[in-house]
C-alpha cells in the first residue's frame, strides 16, 4: 500500500516543494493550508496530475485543535495510514520586542509552535497504532541563534525543538522519528518581501554565496522521511549553505 503524507502549510512555497518532493518518493499527499481551499485544491490537482499519487486538499487553520483533528481524522478515513507528518505551516509577525504587539507574539506562537503540537497531538496516536512514523517539522536557524526583531518567531522555533526532541524520545519504541530542519534564508514568498539591503546582508553570511531553494529543504525532508534515516531521531538538521556550524 503506497504511504501517506500530511504537509502543512503545502498550498506554496517551502510546503508545497516537499509536497512534490514526496510524491515524487511515491507517496499520497493531504495537502493542509489555511488558504482559500482554491489555493491547496490547486496544488493537489497539480501534484495529482504530475505524479499519479492520490491527493486531497484540506482548509486547516494548524492552531485551531478542531480544525486539525477533524483533518488528521479525515486523512486517515480516506488514505488509510498517515505515514508521514511534515510540520511546515508558519507566519512571522517582526518588530522590536518593546513595540511588539501582544497580538502579534501571540499569533506567532499560536501557528507555529501550538500549531506543530496541534498536529502532533492527532497524528502520534495513528502512527503509534501502526508503529510506524515519521514527522519532520521546520524549525530555523532564528530557533538556534535568535534574531534581532524576531522574539516571537525565535522562541517558536526554539519549541520546535523542543517539541521535536522530546517527542523523539516518547515515541522511539513505537518506531517513530521527529526530526526538525532548520533552514537558513530560502526564496520563498515570506521571504521576498524583505528589503533588498536586507536580502544583501543575509548573502554576505552564507559560506555558500547563494540563497536557499524551496528544494533544497524538501531534500532534506525527503532523506528524513525515508528508509536511509530511520536510525536518527531527535537531530535538527541545518540547511543554510553554512550559515550556522
Ligand atoms: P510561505 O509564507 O511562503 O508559506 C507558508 C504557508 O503556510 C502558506 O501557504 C500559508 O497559507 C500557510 N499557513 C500560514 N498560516 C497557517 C495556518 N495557521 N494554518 C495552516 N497553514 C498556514 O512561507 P515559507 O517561506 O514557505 O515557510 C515555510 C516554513 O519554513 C515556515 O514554517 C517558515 O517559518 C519556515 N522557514 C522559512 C524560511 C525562509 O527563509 N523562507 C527560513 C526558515 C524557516
Amino acid at each position: 500500500m503506497a504511504k501517506t503524507a500530511i504537509v502543512t502549510g503545502s498550498a506554496r512555497g517551502i510546503g508545497k516543494a516537499i509536497a512534490v518532493k514526496l510524491a515524487k518518493m511515491g507517496y499520497n499527499i493531504a495537502v493542509v493550508d489555511a488558504c482559500p481551499i482554491e489555493g491547496s485544491q490547486e496544488t493537489a490537482d497539480e501534484i495529482k496530475k504530475e505524479y499519479g499519487v492520490e491527493t486531497k486538499a484540506y482548509r486547516c487553520d494548524v492552531s485551531s485543535s478542531e480544525s486539525v483533528k477533524e483533518t488528521v481524522a479525515d486523512v486517515a478515513a480516506t488514505f488509510g495510514s498517515i505515514d508521514a507528518l511534515v510540520n511546515n505551516a508558519g507566519i512571522t509577525r517582526d518588530g522590536f520586542l518593546v513595540r511588539m504587539k501582544e497580538e502579534d507574539f501571540d499569533a506567532v506562537i499560536a501557528v507555529n509552535l501550538k500549531g506543530t503540537y496541534n498536529f502532533f497531538r492527532e497524528v502520534v496516536p495513528v502512527m503509534s497504532k501502526q508503529k510506524y512514523g515519521r514527522i519532520v517539522s521546520i524549525s530555523s536557524i532564528v530557533g538556534l541563534e535568535g534574531n534581532a526583531c524576531q522574539v516571537n518567531y525565535s522562541a517558536s522555533k526554539a519549541g520546535v525543538i523542543g517539541i521535536t526532541k522530546s517527542a523523539a524520545r516518547e515515541y522511539a519504541g513505537k518506531n517513530i522519528t521527529c526530526n526538525a530542519i532548520a533552514p537558513g534564508f530560502v526564496q520563498t514568498p515570506m521571504t521576498d518581501v524583505l528589503p533588498e539591503k536586507v536580502k544583501e546582508q543575509m548573502l554576505a553570511g552564507i559560506p555558500l554565496k547563494r540563497y536557499g531553494q524551496v528544494e533544497d529543504i524538501a531534500n532534506a525532508v525527503g532523506f528524513l522521511v525515508s528508509d536511509d534515516a530511520s536510525y536518527i531521531t531527535g537531530q535538527v538538521l541545518s540547511v543554510d549553505g553554512g550559515m550556522h556550524m
